[in-house]
């Protein structure tokens, strides 16, 4: 998948930051990338990288106070979205863009059929009469692949599995025909085979009717399958990004690399052991002067320690931020 001449949706040097004085801490840090119409991106990286805080930043759901996007833009069909009021954003959130939690029991409502929960957005956006949304919400129940939608609709989120749960979050994602899906970590807390059925379900979907998709997740292993393009963060910043294809033959940041040998092989190439990253991600309130990641990488030169690194271009469409590719090293 090529990105689209104009893309969907273009996040431009967002700087997000929580708390004050010194305490502050900034948890996306002059972030910028792209999604192209149809096109899927993975955003990648351990946690605390500012994966979810881009996301919700990108939907304005951070919490404020203490959170506040402090600049950059988020240019979404023409519009961008830091500028909208709040009742412009809602209108947009669910719609226009839709989001799946990782945790699906914390975002379902305990109390409320999952059939009402579906048809909810439709009611809400589309002004459809209830009877008119929940016809509409079983069959989005049909959709994510769930038999015998006529109980199911009825049925309260305790009575499903996980994976279920799941589904039902996605059919809700679907309800208004969304351009943008954003699936922050969606089967973080499923068992693998079920994972990949939720993954390919999304994809599948997404793809059927040229939505585009944000999978955000701490697995490099699970987007290879997934991604048209890879943004690789840590410590609030983009330290690479390239299409999934070449990332994966020529990952150049010492970081992806790290992730990349402490995943499984999907060529089920086992013979190489799995070498999990030294150290532990930065504190985000005394991060280093030079490169965040020069403490755990061990090429780092002094360059590195005084340094940071900015994102450059090394290859088309494929760009890193790291002394040791920039010709200034060289
Ligand atoms: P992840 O990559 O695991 O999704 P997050 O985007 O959730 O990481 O968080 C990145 C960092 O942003 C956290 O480590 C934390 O320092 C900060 N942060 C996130 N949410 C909040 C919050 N509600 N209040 C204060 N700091 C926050
Ligand atoms: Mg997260």
């Amino acid at each position: 998948m090529t990105t689209a001449a104009k893309p969907l949706l273009s996040v431009r040097n967002l700087v997000t930051r929580f708390g004050r004085g010194r305490g502050a801490v900034t948890a996306v840090d002059d972030v910028s990338f792209d999604v192209g119409v149809g096109e899927t991106v993975a955003v990648v990286g351990e946690s605390g990288s500012g994966k979810s805080v881009t996301a919700l930043s990108i939907l304005r759901l951070i919490p404020s106070p203490p959170g506040r996007i402090e600049s950059g833009e988020i240019l979404f069909e023409g519009r961008d979205l830091t500028k909208l009021s709040e009742r412009e954003i809602m209108e947009i959130r669910g719609d226009r863009i839709a989001m799946i939690f990782q945790e699906p029991m914390s975002s379902l409502n305990p109390v409320l059929t999952v059939g009402l929960q579906v048809a909810e957005p439709i009611n809400v956006h589309r002004r459809k009469p209830w009877d008119v949304a929940l016809g509409a919400a079983k069959q989005l129940l049909g959709r994510v692949r769930m038999s015998d939608t006529e109980s199911r609709v009825r049925a309260y989120p305790h009575q499903f599995s996980g994976g279920m749960r799941q589904r039902a979050m996605i059919a809700m994602a679907l309800a208004c025909e969304p351009r943008l899906i954003i699936a922050d970590e969606p089967t973080t807390a499923l068992d693998v085979t079920v994972q990949a059925q939720i993954l390919d379900l999304l994809k599948d979907l997404a793809q059927g009717s040229r939505c585009s998709l944000i999978l955000i997740t701490h697995d490099l292993g699970v987007v290879a399958r997934y991604a048209d393009r890879v943004v690789v963060m840590y410590a609030g910043r983009v330290v690479e990004q390239a299409p999934a294809r070449e990332l994966y033959a020529n990952p150049r940041h010492p970081y992806t690399r790290g992730l990349m040998a402490s995943v499984p092989r999907l060529d089920g190439d086992t013979s190489k052991r799995l070498v999990p990253i030294d150290g532990q991600p930065p504190n985000l309130a005394r991060l280093p002067t030079g490169c965040a990641f020069a403490p755990r990488c061990r090429q780092a030169t002094d360059l590195c320690h005084r340094e940071r690194p900015a994102l450059a271009e090394i290859g088309p469409q494929h760009q890193t931020a790291c002394w040791l590719e920039t010709p200034a090293h060289v």
